[in-house]
């Protein structure tokens, strides 16, 4: 049984002695996929053993419910920072270990009690072991008054200072000490593989977020306007991607570089100015198309919001998908730009997409683009080329650039609005 010492040198992370300390993560919407939530599971045990890279966390068995046993507290708050990148879990809690046992459970519960000092309190207690002899109720009532015993504090059910959470599986009982963030979604690579066009900018980044979190494994296509522009943009790229790739630890994707500025100059030869963007944008959905078949990937991802800018109207984005053999996801439509960019404030990649960085769209356009282009005038520019042939070439001289994954906490930035 663990005694009620502490551990307070450890500056405010006090454990109950001798207690083990594990994470218990619970699988959210993956746990309700009928037939294939084996797949899933599998797939989500595998996205968060990668995740643990480096740290000293063993992740076991236990089905919808995963348990990762630590060394520690310290570590089971790295292991939490990392679970805020593994999509398809619903939460998460720090737990410490010990028996079925009211006067156990009792004893290891006092840490949260020194913790926090609450004035009154109730107990919750979930069985995961149906078989457990006593029901929910009967062992909140027994742990209640075991802790009653040991504080001389009041029960509130409806306003608990500390609402002591226990649940029980067929091994050990585990009193909670702290809620950590679960990440939600579903486990990367359980969708299947898409490409994401990221620019560097602030939008591209996070719509590759989004797609992730529904399960889809991502790769990146980057056109830089090269030879006319210097590299800044393929720059934050990368190091969005290394970012991007913290949350698909198990597979991060690589950054495919399109050298684009000479296929921009063509089709400014043969375009009004005004017409320009949306020109682009069709040849970066031909040549990500061409990445896709050779790398297997099954959709396009853009940071397109509706009405954002003039490429971004409905016209507009109808004649990009046109170009699009595969499905062109737009994960952003309906966000406001504040949104996106609190979440990408979230990830700590705000600044860096801040940065300025000459992009490559607006090569050669002078400007004013329209709102609705013709799909004629598109067409009957396009017809001056061999696009199909150009995407092929472009997507064959493709530069494979491998980003890395970056695992350390997230730095969120806070920015005053
Ligand atoms: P972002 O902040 O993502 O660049 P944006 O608001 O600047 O978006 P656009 O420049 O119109 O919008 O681009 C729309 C989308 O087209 C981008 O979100 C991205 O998915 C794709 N895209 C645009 N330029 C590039 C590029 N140079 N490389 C890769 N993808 C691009
Ligand atoms: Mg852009």
């Amino acid at each position: 049984m663990p005694s009620l010492e502490t551990d307070s040198a450890r500056n405010g992370t006090a454990v109950a002695a001798g207690a083990p300390v594990c994470v218990l993560a619970k699988v959210g919407e993956a746990s309700l996929k009928g037939r294939n939530r084996r797949q899933f599971l599998d797939q989500l045990r595998r996205n968060l053993k990668a995740a643990m890279s480096g740290l000293d966390a063993r992740v076991l068995d236990g089905g919808s419910v995963l348990r990762i046993a630590v060394p520690g507290e310290p570590e089971a708050e790295r292991v939490g920072s990392r679970l805020e990148r593994v999509f398809g879990f619903a939460n998460a809690s720090v737990c410490l270990a010990c028996e079925r046992d009211s006067e156990a459970i009792a004893d290891t519960g006092m840490v949260a009690f020194e913790r926090l000092r609450p004035a009154s309190f109730s107990v919750r207690v979930r069985r995961r072991d149906k078989s457990f002899p006593l029901t929910s109720q009967q062992l909140e009532r027994e742990v209640g008054a075991a802790i009653q015993r040991r504080t001389a504090l009041p029960v509130d059910l409806s306003r608990p200072g500390l609402e002591l959470r226990v649940e029980l599986d067929q091994r050990s009982a585990y009193v909670h000490v702290r809620e950590l963030a679960g990440a939600g979604g579903l486990p990367v690579g359980s969708s299947g593989r898409a490409i994401c066009l990221l620019s560097g900018g602030i939008d591209s980044p996070v719509a590759a977020l989004m797609a992730m979190k529904r399960g889809l494994s991502v790769e990146f296509v980057h056109f830089s306007g090269e030879p006319y522009l210097d590299p800044v943009a393929t720059s934050k790229a990368q190091a969005q991607a290394r970012v991007l790739n913290g949350f698909q630890a198990a597979r991060p994707g690589p950054m495919w570089v399109v050298p684009f500025g000479d296929q921009q100059r063509m089709l400014s030869a043969v375009s009004p100015p005004a017409n320009l963007i949306v020109l682009y944008r069709r040849q970066m959905a031909r040549v990500a198309c061409e990445m896709a078949a050779r790398t297997g990937a099954s959709a396009l991802v853009t940071g397109d919001s509706l009405g954002q800018v003039s490429s971004q109207t409905l016209p507009n984005m109808a004649s990009v998908e046109d170009a699009s053999e595969l499905a062109l996801l737009r994960p952003l439509l309906t966000w406001d730009k504040r949104e996106v960019m609190a979440k990408a404030a979230s990830l700590g990649i705000l600044a860096l997409s801040e940065l300025a960085a000459e992009d490559a769209c607006p090569l050669f356009t002078d400007g004013k683009q329209r709102t609705a282009v013709p799909r004629a005038e598109l067409l009957e520019s396009e017809a001056q080329l061999d696009l199909a042939e150009l995407a092929e070439s472009a997507a064959r001289r493709a530069r494979r650039v491998d980003p890395g994954v970056f695992l350390d906490p997230l730095e969120p930035e806070s920015r005053a609005s």
